[in-house]
Formats: structure tokens, C-alpha cells, sequence
């Protein structure tokens, strides 16, 4: 006889299941999940609890539970810091003074490529620890610091191995068009040439890659640069997401949105033609308030003309050494609040649901039958106290679907 497969039993909790984007509170809630896939939730009265010989029983003591919290927009696999160029900035340093003095993103770029893959694995393996603690089971890793095709395949590889050991789903996408590195000094489509005949192919055949990404911007790639990536990507059966509109409006949610982009991050400098854009194309809007917060911009992105027009809002942390040196989705929820006018509800449903189909992921984001069972029990009982509080919360514990 084959014995029952061991189930998880999770009672006495107070269940935000996120159905639907909504927190969809199960007051007195009990969850059952099979090899780690949901297969029933509701209230506890009506639990098929019986426990069974083997079978795992969490009792989250009326504790709040939400699913495993999903950071969709990270750059984590770096070597360095940039605290240096911070100090500088804050005594007075003009760009040009940073830049002279070996700063900014090539001075990432130049620590990155010389660090060896376990020296990445180590500092990044940090960064990915405090997002884990913080109750995050699933986190995109984009490469855009190696630049040139080997730093960038080392990067991708360090990224897919940090899940080695660790409870969390790690998905990795391709940002060889994040700056054009220096030896390509103004010959930004003789490197896109690069990142399209060889980067994207290798990183594709390689299986070290589930999407790619494009910085569209003034300083970064130019629309029609980024369409080249774009078709590369399709052209590899790899998902599209773009940095857009972060720091002037060149249409990137627009482009995004013709291409069928899993998501368009950023938008501040969106319009309200772009949004339309966006919700047609079923484009998921990524919002990064941690960047925000720390380039002190101003402008706000259209968070109002999301929300009418119902396109999914996700936050994500950003985490990236120059422009948003963060590690904590539970603070990003707070920004999205403050800085955005997200409420809390939107908040959650951004680092759950919404983040989940940003990396077209429809396995999991929400606690109902057939998603992945990965969850996270609170010291809180309310869900809008995760967004409340500014840093310094910790799960009591996070409950991850095992690993096969
Ligand atoms: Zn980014």
C-alpha cells in the first residue's frame, strides 16, 4: 500500500488569503495543503482536519497568515557598496566629482566584474537572507552589473545558485541593457548587438534566464535599442519586462505593452495613454518607492489612473547598490503607502498576487485550491499593520513549500 502523502494542517489562523487581489480575511481560518499545494481554505468549522498519522499540524495561535511574500524587481547579485559615493553626495560632491573619483554604476560594474562567483554568492547570499527573513519566499534576481557577456553569465549563474540550501523560489532575468559599459563608450548599438546576438542566446540556451529586462531611458536605451532587445527575447521564448518611464516619459509602458511584457516597472513618468496601455496588454505596473525615496524624486506615478483603469500594482524592493539600497519588502509596502497613496490592501496585494503574475508566475501569490502552499504566519492581527509599521517586523515563521 503507498502511504498518504503528508499534508500540512494549518489552524487557529487568522487567513488574508489574497484571492482575487483582495485581502478575503478568513477570520477563523484552516488551510489544508498537499506536497505543498493548497487543496482546501475556509473557516475552521468546516476544516477536513481530521488529522491523519503523519500529517504536519501548524497552529498559528489566531495569528495573522498571508502567503509567502514575492519581491518581483531585485538587482541583488552585486559586489561593493556605494556608501562612499553616498558620503560624498551628502558633503557636496558634485556627479562629475563622484564620477572622477571612480563612482556610480561602473564603479558596481568594475567590483562586480572582478568578484568571483563564491564572493558573489556571499554577498548577495546576505542581501537574499534579511528579504527571507522578512517573510519573502520568492524573489527575481536580474543580472546588469557584469555587462559584457561572461560577468553577465557568471552573474545569472550566482542568482539560480542562491536558492541552493535556501527555502525560496529564485527566477532570474537578463538586464545586459542596463548601461553601456565603457569600452562600448558611444557605441550603445554595437553593444546592443552584443547583448542580442550572443548575451540573450547564451543566457537562453544556458536555461540561466527566465526573462529580460531593459533600462528605456534617456540615459539608458533608447526605444528602438530596446525593441532589438525585445525581439531577441522573443525570439528565445523569453518573458518581457522593462524599466519604463522612471525618469522621463519616452512611451516604455507603451512598448512594454506591445510587446506583451509580464510587467513595466517603475511608470512615474507615465501617462494616462501609457496606462490604458498597460491594463490592455494585461501588463502588471511594478512600483518602486525605495528608489524614489532615495533619488528624492517628485514625480508620482499614475497610481490614481492604475487604479481606475484596474491594472495590477506590484512593489518590489528594487534592491540595487546606487539607487535603492534595500533589502526590506515590508518597508517598500510602508513607501507604497506613503509616498504613493497605495492603501495597505494594495500594498499586500502587491508583494503577493499582483508580484506573482509580474513575473507571470500563476502558481502561487494567493492561499486558495491549486496554488503552492508557501505562507507566513504574523505577530499581527490585522494585515494592514504589515504596511503600518516603518522596520523592524519579523515573521514568527515562514512556512515554505518543501523543495523537491
Ligand atoms: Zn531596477
Amino acid at each position: 500500500m503507498i502511504p498518504a502523502m503528508a499534508r500540512t494542517l494549518l489552524v487557529n489562523a487568522r487567513i488574508a488569503t489574497m484571492r482575487a487581489g483582495r485581502y478575503s480575511m478568513i477570520d477563523d481560518g484552516a488551510m489544508v495543503a498537499e506536497a505543498g499545494v493548497v487543496s482546501w481554505v475556509g473557516p475552521r468549522e468546516l476544516a477536513p482536519t481530521v488529522k491523519r498519522g503523519n500529517d504536519e499540524v501548524v497552529d498559528a495561535k489566531g495569528a495573522l497568515v498571508t502567503p509567502g511574500l514575492i519581491d518581483c524587481h531585485t538587482h541583488l547579485v552585486y559586489a561593493g557598496n556605494r556608501a562612499r559615493e553616498f558620503e560624498m553626495r551628502l558633503s557636496g560632491a558634485t556627479y562629475e566629482d563622484i564620477a572622477r573619483a571612480g563612482g556610480g554604476i561602473l564603479s558596481t560594474v568594475q567590483a562586480t566584474r572582478a568578484a568571483s562567483e563564491q564572493q558573489l554568492a556571499r554577498e548577495a547570499g546576505a542581501r537574499l537572507d534579511a528579504m527571507i527573513a522578512e517573510g519573502v519566499t520568492t524573489v527575481e534576481i536580474k543580472s546588469g552589473y557584469g555587462l559584457d557577456v561572461e560577468s553577465e553569465l557568471k552573474c545569472l549563474r550566482v542568482a539560480r545558485g542562491l536558492a541552493r540550501g535556501r527555502n525560496v523560489t529564485i527566477t532570474t532575468t537578463v538586464l545586459g541593457a542596463h548601461a553601456v559599459p565603457p569600452e562600448y563608450k558611444g557605441r550603445a548599438d554595437e553593444y546592443v548587438d552584443l547583448v542580442c546576438g550572443t548575451l540573450i542566446p547564451r543566457a537562453a540556451e544556458g536555461k540561466l534566464a527566465d526573462a529580460v529586462d531593459a533600462f528605456c531611458e534617456g540615459i539608458g536605451f533608447s526605444p528602438a535599442q530596446t525593441r532589438r532587445v525585445f525581439d531577441a527575447a522573443r525570439a528565445h521564448g523569453l518573458k518581457i519586462k522593462l524599466h519604463a518611464d522612471q525618469l522621463s516619459n519616452l512611451n516604455g509602458a507603451a512598448l512594454a505593452a506591445e510587446y506583451g511584457a509580464v510587467s513595466a516597472d517603475h511608470l512615474e513618468h507615465t501617462d494616462v495613454a501609457g496606462v490604458k496601455r498597460l491594463k490592455a496588454a494585461g501588463t502588471v505596473a511594478v512600483l518602486l518607492p525605495g528608489a524614489f525615496y532615495f533619488l528624492r524624486e517628485t514625480k508620482l506615478p499614475p497610481v490614481v489612473a492604475l487604479r481606475t483603469e484596474g491594472v495590477p500594482m506590484a512593489i518590489a524592493t528594487d534592491c540595487n547598490p546606487g539607487t535603492s539600497p534595500s533589502t526590506s519588502i515590508l518597508t517598500a509596502m510602508n513607501m507604497a503607502c506613503t509616498l504613493f497613496r497605495l492603501t495597505p490592501e494594495e500594498a499586500l496585494a502587491g508583494v503577493t498576487t499582483h508580484a506573482a503574475r509580474a513575473l507571470g508566475l500563476q502558481d502561487r501569490g494567493a492561499l486558495e485550491p491549486g496554488k503552492r502552499a508557501d505562507f507566513v504566519i504574523w505577530d499581527a492581527t490585522e494585515p494592514a499593520e504589515l504596511a503600518w509599521t516603518i522596520a523592524g517586523r519579523k515573521p514568527i515563521s515562514v512556512i515554505p513549500t518543501p523543495r523537491g
